[in-house]
């Protein structure tokens, strides 16, 4: 994706309205579109890029920082009991815009948001190959 024609540059970057809850020089936090709870937002990076692999180490320290600020935040102003915050790398990881961004969505005890896997088996024959691979390289 083209920096002049990617729709989370255009918002991050303030040339499409969005509704902003919190903006700096790296960052711009808006409310989602299509909400999977009441006050799911997104951290937009002013900067193009497309996912964690690319991501700069500046934008890299400050992320989570933010996160936690805007997070913490949400919480109060929501009442909510909880938070996930997904950032999804990749189609087959399910991203759909291919400007990096990170989710806060707030939850509820009881709400019927599925953000869930089927939880499988690590095999001592698959720990062993990625410990090995992994340590290696
Ligand atoms: P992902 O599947 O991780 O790439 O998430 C993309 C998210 O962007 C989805 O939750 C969409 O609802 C949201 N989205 C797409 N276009 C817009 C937009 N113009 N304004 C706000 N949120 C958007
Ligand atoms: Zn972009």
């Amino acid at each position: 994706m083209d920096k002049n024609t990617c729709i989370f540059c255009k918002i991050a970057n303030g040339e499409i309205p969005s509704a902003t809850l919190y903006e700096d020089s790296m960052f711009r936090v808006i409310l989602d579109l299509s909400p999977a709870s009441k006050g799911h937002a997104l951290i937009l990076p002013k900067k193009h890029f497309e996912n964690l692999f690319d991501m700069p180490e500046e934008e890299g320290k400050e992320i989570l920082l933010l996160a936690k600020k805007v997070g913490t935040k949400l919480k109060e102003v929501l009442s909510c009991d909880g938070m996930n915050l997904i950032q999804n790398n990749g189609s087959s990881a399910g991203q759909t815009v291919f400007h990096f961004h990170m989710h806060l969505i707030p939850r509820n005890e009881g709400d019927d948001i599925k953000l869930n896997w089927e939880p499988g088996v690590l095999s001592e024959e698959v720990k062993q190959l990625i410990l090995e691979k992994f340590t290696k390289e």
